[in-house]
């Protein structure tokens, strides 16, 4: 039969509320399943890691990401939405490839594994041709990560002669449901992105409906600048069309109304703080989400401006809410919002907003083994007190030193496993240099900024 594996000795963090942390605890999986957990395990016939002195966690879950946008990374470091829109999506997007796309994704979601993260959504918004979305998801099934491959709907600023009508974008993505992604249960599984809902609501209304036929589930940005007129949650709840299967990116400018009318549906909000921060999207809406009941989760979003780590985004999005909370109290008594918090946000509760919280998201038995270890002997985390609060503000993704995805070790001891990691690096940069020559370089990626507004409408929503 399949591989068992004793995890022997270390500190686990379940982040499972119905299975205590065990200071000193054994796991042991058998064909990729969570079997037993205890303080002492006796098992034979099966491959013991000595975990003594280490930290064991259910592996993090990334509820936003642009995978495909690796080969960018750090050109916007300095870069404010609009000029993220004019450079990425308008100019450097329809330059990329399939073999880039495939590129990016592998190297983007082995970079996630690097870092703990066993189970990524990804926005895959860069699909000028069904080419495109096979290599997208292709090179998801390679890099061994779990996914969810939401198939980005968003047409290119150019018409695609692969793709030319919304009608045919439903229909490649349907194309996908039916054929490599029919199966609900396989470590990568569908979903839709819709496009930007600033669109005409008829469109955004066919790309629900679309997903719901297609029996998946929908992620879509909302809300991240200011709209006049009825905003997207408004729109969906007026028709009846929000629900447990609905992931909501940002939320930024959402209101206390639109959030409550989210939780009240079951549908999940996923914050991406540092681009919010960064890019001038507000605040990331953490705490306002938190205090609505809605089921709250972090992404990374784009590598392309800022960093593809999960414990960056705890700390980031925790304590920019102390920070508010201390400027609405005038210096608050309590912190209200715990440390320990975040930790279910890029675990369980992940989970349960993909519809995935009986298979992944905390440990416990019966559930896949999808688990995390990370080194106890750093001194960044010496001495071990508190050990949830240590992880989320202490720890950073160079103490994970080994990462297991449904049973199989994606790394181990500190390497990625059957991975040749130069040759992704190869192709990240070969991917990284075609793609900037066909926009004439680096510095032609901000020259469409001006037309942009026209473009993509930003500010008053004028399909309002
Ligand atoms: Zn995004």
């Amino acid at each position: 039969m399949g591989d068992r594996w004793l995890l022997r000795g270390a500190e686990v963090i379940t982040c499972d509320p119905a299975q205590e942390d065990l200071p000193r605890g054994d796991v042991l999986v058998e064909d990729g399943i969570i079997v037993a957990m205890a303080p002492e395990l006796h098992a034979s016939d099966c491959r013991v890691v000595d975990l003594r002195g280490k930290l064991l966690l259910p592996g993090l879950i990334d509820a936003h990401r642009h995978t495909w946008q690796t080969p960018l990374r750090a050109l916007g470091a300095d870069w404010t939405v609009m000029d993220y829109l004019a450079a990425v999506r308008v100019k450097l997007a329809p330059a990329f490839q399939p073999e880039d796309v495939h590129a990016a994704n592998l190297a983007g979601a082995l970079e996630a594994l690097d870092a703990g993260i066993t189970t990524l959504v990804d926005y895959s918004h860069c699909i000028e041709s069904p080419g495109h979305a096979d290599a997208a998801l292709t090179a998801l099934e390679d890099s061994g990560i779990r996914a969810l491959f939401a198939y980005g709907l968003a047409a290119g600023p150019r018409q695609s002669t692969a793709l030319p009508t919304h009608a045919s974008r439903l229909a490649d993505a349907q194309r996908l449901r039916t054929t490599r992604l029919a199966s609900d249960t396989g470590r990568i599984r569908m979903g839709i992105a819709l496009t930007e809902m600033q669109v005409p609501w008829e469109q955004s209304r066919a790309e629900i409906l679309s997903a719901r036929e297609l029996g998946v589930p929908l992620t879509a940005h909302c809300s991240a600048w200011p709209v006049s007129g009825p905003s997207e949650v408004q729109r969906m709840a007026a028709e009846g069309l929000l629900g447990p299967d609905v992931l909501f990116v940002h939320c930024t400018f959402s209101s206390d109304e639109d959030l409550k009318r989210i939780a009240d549906s079951g549908g999940a909000i996923a914050v991406t703080p540092e681009t919010e921060l960064q890019m001038g999207m507000g605040f990331p809406v953490t705490g306002r989400a938190l205090r609505a009941g809605v089921r709250t989760t972090l992404g990374c979003d784009v590598v392309s401006s800022n960093g593809g780590d999960l414990f960056t985004a705890m700390r980031l999005a925790l304590q920019v809410e102390r920070a508010r909370a201390h400027e609405r109290d005038g210096l608050s008594r309590v912190l209200a919002l715990k440390a320990a918090r975040m930790l279910s946000m890029v675990t369980l509760d992940a989970a349960e907003a993909l519809g995935l919280g009986r298979v992944t998201g905390s440990l416990r038995p019966g559930k896949d083994a999808d688990l995390i270890v990370l080194t106890g002997d750093a001194l960044n985390l010496t001495p071990l007190n508190r050990p949830r609060d240590a992880v989320v503000l202490q720890a950073h993704a160079g103490n994970v030193e080994s990462v297991m995805v449904r049973g199989r070790w994606a790394k181990f001891q500190g390497d990625l496993v059957d991975v040749d990691v130069a040759a992704v690096r190869r192709r990240v940069v070969q991917a990284r240099d075609a793609v900037l020559a066909r926009v004439g370089g680096p510095s032609a990626l901000l020259g469409e900024r001006e037309a942009l507004a026209e473009h993509w409408e930003m500010g008053a929503a004028k399909d309002a």
